[in-house]
C-alpha cells in the first residue's frame, strides 16, 4: 500500500458539474430551485424539487437517465483508476446526495475503486420519489462546526477530523477539491497532507487568501487532465519516500528524481 488517502469531492471535482444543478436544469426545475435557495437550506431544497418532480410525474429512470449523461472530464476515469493501482485507499467527500453519487459512479463502474463514500443520504421512498436529506440532522443539533462557510447540512471538517482518527499508522491525505466547503477539511491537513485546489475556483481562492491558515502543501489543478497528472504525480513521489518503504515492501522502479511535479503554491511565506 502506498500509505496514502485520497479524498475527492464529487461535484465540480470528480465530474464536472454540480450534480444537483445539473438533474434539475435538464430536467426543466431551474425557475422553481432559484425561487425556493433563498427561502431554505440548499438540501432541503433538493428534497423539496424531488417531491415537485415526482409530483409532475417524472420518475426515478428519468432521474437516473439524466445523471447517465453528467458531463465528465476523459481523463477522470483512468486517475481515479491509477490511483487505485498504486495502492491508495480512495475516498469521496460530497455534499451531493448518495443516491446521484452511487448512481454516476456505478456508470462509470468507478464504484468499487471506493472504500467509503460520505454524502447527505438519498433514497427512493415507497411511492417511487427519491428522498434527499440531510447528512447532519441540523433541525436537531448542529454539526457544531464554527467556520461559517460550511452549509448547516454538512461540515467536511468534522467529517475529516472522523476520517483522520480512523487512520491507522502515518498515512498521508491528498485532498481534491474546488468548493467553499471544501475549505474546512482544508485546515484539518497536515504538515505532510497535500492538498489540491481546483484553480481559480472558491477553495483555491480562499486558499490564496488565507496562506497562514493551511498547514499542507498545495498543488493547484485546473482541469481532469492536470488533475491525472499532478495525483499521480505526486502520490509517486510520496511513494518513494524512504519513510514509506517497508522492508518488505517491493521497491517501485520509478525515482523521485525522475518526477517533474510542478513547486507548490507559494501560499506559506
Ligand atoms: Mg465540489
Ligand atoms: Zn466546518
Amino acid at each position: 500500500m502506498a500509505g496514502i488517502v485520497v479524498v475527492f469531492d464529487f461535484d465540480k471535482t470528480i465530474i464536472d458539474c454540480d450534480s444537483d444543478n445539473w438533474v434539475i436544469d435538464e430536467l426543466g426545475f431551474t425557475d422553481l430551485f432559484n425561487k425556493l435557495l433563498p427561502t431554505m437550506p440548499w438540501n432541503s431544497v433538493m428534497d423539496t424539487i424531488m417531491k415537485e418532480i415526482h409530483a409532475q410525474g417524472k420518475t426515478i429512470d428519468d432521474i437516473v437517465e439524466v445523471l447517465k449523461r453528467t458531463p465528465i472530464h476523459p481523463r477522470i476515469v483512468p486517475a481515479v483508476k491509477s490511483a487505485h493501482a498504486l495502492g491508495c485507499e480512495l475516498r469521496i467527500v460530497s455534499d451531493a446526495n448518495m443516491f446521484f453519487i452511487e448512481t454516476i459512479l456505478q456508470h462509470l463502474a468507478l464504484k468499487e475503486y471506493f472504500s467509503e463514500i460520505t454524502s447527505n443520504p438519498g433514497f427512493v421512498n415507497e411511492e417511487g420519489r427519491l428522498r434527499i436529506f440531510p447528512y447532519h440532522d441540523f433541525a436537531k443539533c448542529s454539526h457544531g462546526c464554527s467556520l461559517n462557510l460550511c452549509p448547516p447540512n454538512m461540515c467536511k471538517g468534522v467529517i475529516m477530523e472522523r476520517i483522520q482518527a480512523s487512520l491507522e499508522g502515518k498515512k498521508k491525505i491528498i485532498y481534491l477539491g474546488d468548493g467553499i466547503g471544501d475549505f474546512c477539511p482544508t485546515l484539518k491537513l497536515g504538515k505532510s497532507d497535500y492538498m489540491m485546489p481546483r484553480k481559480n475556483f472558491p477553495v483555491w481562492d480562499l486558499i490564496c487568501r488565507n496562506p497562514m491558515l493551511i498547514e499542507a502543501e498545495i498543488h493547484e489543478w485546473s482541469d481532469g487532465e492536470d488533475l491525472e497528472r499532478i495525483l499521480l504525480q505526486l502520490i509517486n513521489m510520496v511513494s518513494v519516500d524512504p519513510r514509506f518503504i517497508s522492508v518488505d515492501c517491493k521497491l517501485q522502479t520509478f525515482s523521485a528524481s525522475n518526477l517533474t511535479l510542478p513547486k507548490p503554491l507559494p501560499v506559506r511565506q
